[in-house]
């Protein structure tokens, strides 16, 4: 039984920043996440995009800002259970938690915080017969690391943010030999300046735009080798592609998180903006995985939210103690 203060599920940005916070309070924090890496959506969809609105960071890399997120909690020595996902929650009778994961690994503490982001995300796949021969041979579903796609025909799909940039971004700096962009529709669902900048770009002949149109086959052997592509007035355009990357973003689930009592509105779990706590005392939920009115699925809305959390956090777990807010500027950081 892994005992701590603070169980946090997730850990995403905000999990691993309301550990610092916390660490300021002298609460110790576990957490657990079913990706096998920290960073949340940071590390896992888009580690080497530039974030511009974390503040005092005119720009800085999602997978940076993981790094120096972990540097920051480092002196609280946060405890990990990574690559297992929280299944289940106990009660005790003196109101602490016993979160179990699949894999059976047992927690307890007297607060949870859940940080649990989309949940268990799960891509939104094209209905194309041959998709699933063509997965880790040449099929994306999110871009990690731009540099494997360096001198590579790639074919992406999607009329959203995640798709405009990435043909941008691919684009622009030269990487893939060949970037198309498909899309259903002549109208995107993204930025107004993201769409200006990829006609500008297709203007160019740097990618190669074909809208009123859908990716309908795949085509290879050990990898993939062609992409078809039905459009709506020429009919079928076979291209050689060495990638498809179909980004039709992700199917949020909160997955067992939903089960566990929560009031839940449209796929979130219901907060009281006092302090982020849910509607079973004890455990709070903050960042992309809370709803209340005027809610922003920001990271620095989540950062904020875990800091006030934790100070009613702090409240239960001692309610003898008064907590004086100290800065850090004058207190530094008391590592355990
Ligand atoms: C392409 C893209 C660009 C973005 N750009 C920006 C931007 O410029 N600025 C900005 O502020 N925001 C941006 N965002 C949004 C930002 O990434 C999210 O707001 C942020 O990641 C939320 O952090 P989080 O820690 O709440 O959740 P997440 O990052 O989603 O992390 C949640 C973690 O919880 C884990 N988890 C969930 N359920 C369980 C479970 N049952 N058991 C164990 N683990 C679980 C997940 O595996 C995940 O690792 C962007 C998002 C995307 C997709």
């Amino acid at each position: 039984m892994i005992q701590t203060d603070v169980i946090i599920i997730g850990a995403g940005p905000v999990g691993l920043f309301a550990v610092f916070e916390a660490g300021l309070l002298k609460l110790k924090c576990h957490l657990i996440d079913s990706l096998p890496q920290p960073g949340g959506q940071c590390s896992e969809i888009y580690p080497k995009k530039p974030i511009y609105d974390i503040p005092g960071f005119p720009s800085v890399l999602a997978g940076e800002l993981v790094n120096n997120l972990l540097e920051q909690a480092a002196p609280f020595k946060p405890g990990f259970t990574l690559g297992e996902a929280a299944q289940d929650i106990e009660q005790q009778a003196d109101g602490s938690f016993i979160v179990t994961t699949v894999k059976g690994t047992k927690h307890h503490a007297p607060v949870v915080m859940i940080a649990g982001g989309l949940g268990v995300f799960e891509p939104r796949k094209p209905p194309i017969e041959t998709l699933h021969l063509f997965e880790e041979k040449g099929v994306d579903y999110m871009i990690k690391d731009p540099e494997v796609y360096r001198d590579k025909r790639c074919v992406i799909a999607g009329g959203g943010d995640s798709a405009l940039d990435w043909s941008i971004f691919l684009a622009e700096r030269n990487i893939a030999s060949k970037v198309t962009l498909v899309h259903r529709s002549s109208s995107f669902r993204g930025h107004l300046d993201s769409v200006q900048k990829v006609i500008d770009l297709a203007d160019a002949g740097r990618i190669e735009l074909i809208t009123e149109a859908e990716v309908t086959g795949l085509n290879g052997g050990s990898r993939l080798e062609q992409v078809v592509i039905r459009h709506s007035a020429n009919g079928e355009i076979v291209t050689e592609a060495d990638h498809f990357i179909p980004l039709f973003g992700l199917k949020p689930s909160l997955g067992p998180i939903a089960n566990w009592g929560l009031e839940i509105e449209k796929g979130a779990i219901k907060v009281d903006t006092l302090d982020y706590s849910t509607n079973i005392p004890g455990i709070y939920a903050i960042g992309d995985v809370n709803t209340y009115e005027g809610k922003l699925k920001l990271i620095l809305c989540g950062f904020h939210e875990g800091t006030i959390a934790l100070q009613s956090a702090f409240a239960r777990i001692h309610p003898e103690k008064k907590n004086v807010l100290k800065y850090t500027t004058v207190n530094g950081i008391q590592g355990f």
